[in-house]
C-alpha cells in the first residue's frame, strides 16, 4: 500500500485508502496530509447524504437490546486502518438505526432539522479547530462572535452595554446567567446601607431566592443546586391557563420574600416554555423586577426564533432583561451545539473573569486583547459561532425567521386538527409550535387506563419507527406531545401520525387484560 500522500492539486480516490499500521502521522490534518483529509471527509459526506437521501422513516425502531451487542462486539484495540472499513462499520453501530430529526414525522423533542450553510460552517470550524478562549488562539474567530452576539443582542434591544458569550446549550446559558444573578444579589447584599458588618458570602446564600413558573425548564432548578442554593432555592410561581407565570402569583410571592427577610435574587421568565411553546408575560415581570429589584433572566432557549420571525412582537419586553439565554440550535436551524447568554451590562460578566499567568494574563486586559475566556464558564470552546455566521451569510435571518414562522403556522392548523378531532383532547392552543394532547378512548375508561394507553401508543409508535412523538405530564396525567420545527412536515403528515397513534392505542385497548386480571 503506497504511504504516499496525492498531491492537494490531485485528491485521488486513494486519499481513503487504508494506511499501514506504522504509519501514524498519516492522519495528521497538515500540508502534506491536505488531499487525504479532503478525500476522507468528502466520503464521509457522500455517505451520509445517501443515507439522509434514503430515510423513509426518522428511525428504524431497533430496541436498546437490538443495537447494544453490535456496538459491544467492535474491538477497540483492533483498529481498521481503512477509513472506508470503518465507514462500512459505522453505517452499522450508527448511521442505520441513528434517530433522523430531519425526517417530517419526526415530531418529538426540541431538535431543529439543519440548514446546510451551518454544516459547511460546522466542517470548516471542525477542520481549522480555533479555540475561542483567547485571541491567540481564533484571531477573527473572536471577531466573529463577538459581532454575532452584538447582533443578537441588537435584536433583542439590550442597548449599548450589551454583551454575552456562545455557549454549549441553553442549560449551560441558564446556569452562567444564575451564576451572574447571584453574584450580583450577594455583591448587593454586602454592600448595602446597614449591611451587617463582617457578614459573607455564605450568610447571604441561604437567602437567596429564584422565582420561575412551574412550567420553567428543569435547568433552573438545576443551575440553584450547583450553585451552592439548594434546589429549595426555587419558588414555582403557578401558571395560567395558556401555561403562562401568573403575575399575581409572582407578586404574592415577591411580596412574601420581602416580608421574609428573603432575597429574590432572579426572576426567571419562560419565553417559549418546552413544553407548551407559552411565553411569560415579560413586560409586567420586567416592572415586578424593577420594583423588587430582582435580576430578570428571560429563557428564550425555544422562543428565540422569533427574534427573526414575523411575530418579533411575542417577544415585547425582552429587551428589558438583564440576561437572556438563546439557543440557536433549536429554533435558529443550526446543528447542535450552538447557544449564547446575553446580558444587558456587560460588566456583570467580571463575575466569570479569572485571570491565569499562562493563558489571559491580567496585562493582556488591560492591553483590550479581546480573550473570550474572560466571559465564559469554558476554557476551550468550539468556533461554534461560525455556524451561525455562514447562515446569516448564505441565507440570511429573514430565511430563518420564514422557516419558524412557518412551523408555528403549522401548529396552529395542527391544533384545529386535533380539536376538531374526537379521538384526542389538546391541552392549549400553541403560540409557538408544540401541541400537548393525548387519546381518549370513545368508552372513556378511567383516568389510569387512558394514562396506559397513551404510554403504549408512544412506545408502539417509536418501536415501529414510522414516527416518533414526545410525552410529558400535565396535572399528573400523561400526555403526548408534538414539537414542530421542521417546516417539511405537512398536515398531511401530522394527521398520518394521529391515525397512527389512534391505531396503536385502540389495538392495546382491544388486547388490554381484563381488569380483574390487571389488578391482581
Ligand atoms: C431546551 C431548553 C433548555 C435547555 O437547553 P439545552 O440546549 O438543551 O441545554 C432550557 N430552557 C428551555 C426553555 C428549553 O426549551
Amino acid at each position: 500500500m503506497s504511504l504516499l500522500a496525492p498531491s492537494a492539486e490531485d485528491p485521488s480516490p486513494a486519499g481513503i485508502s487504508p494506511t499501514e499500521p506504522a504509519d501514524s502521522r498519516a492522519h495528521l490534518l497538515n500540508n502534506a496530509t491536505a488531499a487525504r483529509y479532503r478525500a476522507a471527509v468528502t466520503e464521509s459526506v457522500a455517505r451520509v447524504s445517501a443515507r439522509i437521501a434514503a430515510t423513509d422513516r426518522p428511525f428504524t425502531g431497533i430496541s436498546v437490546e437490538g443495537l447494544t451487542p453490535t456496538v459491544a462486539a467492535v474491538d477497540l484495540e483492533a483498529p481498521l486502518h481503512d477509513p472506508a472499513a470503518a465507514l462500512d462499520e459505522l453505517e452499522e453501530v450508527y448511521l442505520r438505526d441513528a434517530v433522523y430529526f430531519h425526517h417530517p414525522r419526526y415530531l418529538a423533542h426540541l431538535n431543529c432539522p439543519v440548514v446546510i450553510p451551518a454544516l459547511v460552517g460546522e466542517a470548516v470550524l471542525a477542520a481549522v479547530n480555533s479555540s475561542l478562549d483567547t485571541w491567540d488562539q481564533s484571531a477573527g474567530g473572536t471577531l466573529i462572535e463577538r459581532r454575532l452576539i452584538d447582533w443578537t443582542a441588537g435584536r433583542a434591544g439590550l442597548g449599548e452595554h450589551a454583551d454575552g458569550i456562545f455557549t454549549s446549550g441553553g442549560s449551560q446559558s441558564n446556569l452562567q446567567a444564575m451564576l451572574l444573578a447571584r453574584d450580583e444579589a450577594c455583591r448587593r447584599e454586602l454592600t448595602r446601607d446597614g449591611a451587617p458588618a463582617g457578614a459573607r458570602l455564605t450568610d447571604v446564600l441561604p437567602r437567596l431566592r429564584i422565582l420561575t413558573s412551574e412550567c420553567s425548564h428543569f435547568s433552573i432548578r438545576k443551575s440553584a443546586t450547583l450553585l451552592g442554593m439548594g434546589a429549595e432555592a426555587v419558588i414555582s410561581v403557578p401558571a395560567d391557563e395558556h401555561r403562562r407565570m401568573r403575575t399575581d402569583d409572582l407578586t404574592d410571592e415577591l411580596a412574601r420574600c420581602h416580608r421574609d427577610g428573603l432575597i429574590p435574587m432572579a426572576v426567571v421568565a419562560t419565553a417559549g416554555t418546552t413544553d407548551f411553546g407559552s411565553i411569560d408575560p415579560l413586560p409586567e415581570i420586567a416592572d415586578l423586577c424593577v420594583r423588587y429589584g430582582a435580576w430578570m433572566h428571560v429563557d428564550a432557549a425555544y422562543g428565540c426564533g422569533l427574534l427573526v420571525s414575523r411575530r418579533r412582537e411575542l417577544l415585547d419586553g425582552i429587551e428589558r432583561a438583564d440576561s437572556v439565554t438563546v439557543d440557536y440550535h433549536k429554533s435558529f436551524f443550526q446543528p447542535v451545539s450552538s447557544s449564547a447568554v446575553l446580558v444587558r451590562d456587560r460588566s456583570t460578566l467580571r463575575h466569570v473573569t479569572y485571570h491565569a499567568d499562562y493563558l489571559n494574563p491580567r496585562r493582556m486586559a488591560e492591553r483590550r486583547i479581546p480573550n473570550q475566556v474572560d466571559k465564559s464558564i469554558q476554557t476551550t470552546r468550539r468556533f461554534d459561532a461560525l455556524k451561525l455566521w455562514l447562515t446569516l451569510r448564505i441565507m440570511g435571518a429573514g430565511a430563518l425567521g420564514e422557516l419558524f414562522d412557518e412551523v408555528i403556522d403549522r401548529a396552529a392548523d395542527a391544533w384545529k386538527l386535533l380539536h376538531d378531532d374526537p379521538r384526542f383532547e389538546v391541552v392549549v392552543e400553541p403560540q409557538l409550535s408544540t401541541l400537548v394532547f393525548r387519546y381518549v378512548p370513545a368508552t372513556g375508561p378511567d383516568p389510569d387506563v387512558i394514562d396506559q394507553v397513551n404510554l403504549h401508543a408512544r412506545d408502539a409508535l417509536f418501536a415501529s419507527g414510522d414516527a416518533i412523538v414526545a410525552g410529558t405530564k400535565v396535572d399528573g396525567r400523561h400526555y403526548l406531545k408534538f414539537t414542530l420545527l421542521n417546516p417539511e412536515t405537512t398536515l398531511e403528515d401530522i394527521a398520518t401520525v394521529l391515525d397512527l397513534i389512534a391505531e396503536h392505542a385502540g389495538s392495546y385497548l382491544a388486547e388490554r387484560p381484563e381488569p380483574a386480571l390487571s389488578a391482581r
